[in-house]
């Protein structure tokens, strides 16, 4: 297996020392406050854990949504409570991340003791990136770990700031998004196939030109496909597309044809005259959706098509789904492809925050073989950015 030339938790000496965690709580919270949805605190615990066997002193630090300064509703302090429930252990909770009461915890924690520090967005300074609020979250620590791979594509002082003033190494989460997200677009198993869908083209635009250079099949669903179709002349009646986007959709078409690569796009659509208009969604070709109707979903023959286009694939990266899956009358085109690719006897990853919501919504996470926790990060990574919280950790051979 290629690809990743990071150091991680593994192969640094943590034993008693002071190891500050990057972590990815940004979680749902409840209108009564408690944590609405734990996925994020559970892909955390190999790495928590793991700390723990090795005798560290674990310091964690987490965003949570986007405030303004400091804001009780985005305390994580219902976070530290969750995750003492996940670890059956006793988690200190810091009121600041960093100064005297972030230092007062942290000095009192044991070997093998676990301490969650308040919001870090709660000081400007951790999205400015800012060197002395670095410089603040580094004073707490010996070593450390990045295992917020969502948040991973910002440079922010947790994330790339502090990696710079200690010795800095990727978290096993990490380390397993990079390793699937990595390998699959430098060395994929052929077939490759990557489905592409969601709203627009335009948030996806350098994914679906780099994904081109290197997958041999490409399904376009979802709102984006209705971009493409308009680039291929087709009237798509009051769907969303994006009109300044047309040049480089038919780039897109044009290079798929040199290249060899199949392109799928959806043959018929659930169509409706809004999106409220639930009651009146009926499925029409592609080819003539009437005037005053929308596309929002894609329908039953462009499932079988893009089964078609799927068989026999041995790897297949999805983002994006296949309409407006939030409502009932707009979600079975998504569902349906949530199988197929679940179905194939082949690599399969899915990223993108709605779709990864689909899937889970669906019970489908645990066959796929992996579902990123990273919805902006991972799409970047199929962009071939490199991401610059895994930039600042220490390369595998240094
Ligand atoms: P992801 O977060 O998985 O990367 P996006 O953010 O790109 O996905 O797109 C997800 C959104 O796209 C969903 O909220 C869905 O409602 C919307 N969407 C999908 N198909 C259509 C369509 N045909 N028209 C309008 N919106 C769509
Ligand atoms: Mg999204």
């Amino acid at each position: 297996m290629s690809g990743f030339a990071k150091k991680t938790v593994r192969d640094i000496d943590v034993r008693g020392k002071r190891v500050f965690v990057r972590v990815d709580f940004n979680v749902p919270l409840t209108d009564t406050g408690s944590v609405a949805d734990d996925t994020r605190i559970r892909e955390s615990l190999p790495t928590i854990r793991y700390l723990q066997e090795q005798g560290a002193r674990v310091i964690l630090g987490s965003h949570l949504g986007r405030p303004k300064g400091p804001d009780p509703k985005l305390s994580l302090r219902p976070v530290a409570r969750r995750l003492e429930e996940l670890l059956n252990a006793p988690v200190a909770f810091a009121e600041d991340c960093i100064g005297a009461p972030a230092f007062a915890v942290v000095e009192a924690l044991e070997p093998g003791a676990v301490a969650l520090l308040e919001n870090l967005r709660f000081h400007p300074g951790e999205e400015a990136n800012d060197p002395e609020f670095a410089k603040a979250l580094a004073a707490l620590c010996d070593v450390y770990v990045n295992d917020a791979f969502g948040t991973a594509h910002r440079a922010h002082a947790s994330t790339e700031g502090i990696a710079r003033l200690r010795p800095a190494v990727a978290g096993l989460l990490m380390e397993k998004e990079l390793r699937y997200l990595g390998e699959l677009v430098e060395s994929p198993p052929r077939p490759f196939a990557a489905v592409v869908g969601g709203a627009k083209v335009s948030t996806k635009l350098g994914a679906v030109r780099r994904l081109l250079e290197k997958v041999d099949r490409l399904v376009i669903g979802g709102g984006m496909a209705n971009t493409f179709l308009a680039a291929q002349g087709i009237s798509v009646g009051r769907s969303l597309i994006e009109t300044d986007l047309l040049p480089a959709a038919r780039e897109i078409l044009a290079d798929a044809e040199r290249r060899g690569v199949l392109v799928a796009l959806p043959v018929d659509v659930v169509a409706a005259p809004s999106l409220e208009a639930e009651g009146e969604a009926r499925v029409v070709p592609a080819q003539s959706i009437p005037d005053d109707l929308m596309a929002l979903d894609i329908g039953p023959g462009s499932v079988e098509a893009f089964r078609r286009a799927l068989e026999g694939c041995k790897a297949v990266v999805w983002n994006g789904p296949m309409g407006v899956f939030e409502r009932p009358a707009f979600a079975k085109g998504s569902l349906a492809m949530a199988n197929v690719i679940a179905g194939l006897e082949a690599v399969t990853v899915v990223g993108g925050g709605e779709t990864v919501a689909l899937v889970s919504q669906a019970g489908l996470q645990g066959r796929f073989t992996h579902v990123s926790t990273g919805g902006g990060a991972s799409l970047e990574m199929l962009e071939g950015k490199v991401l610059p919280g895994v930039a600042a950790l220490l390369d595998k051979d240094s």
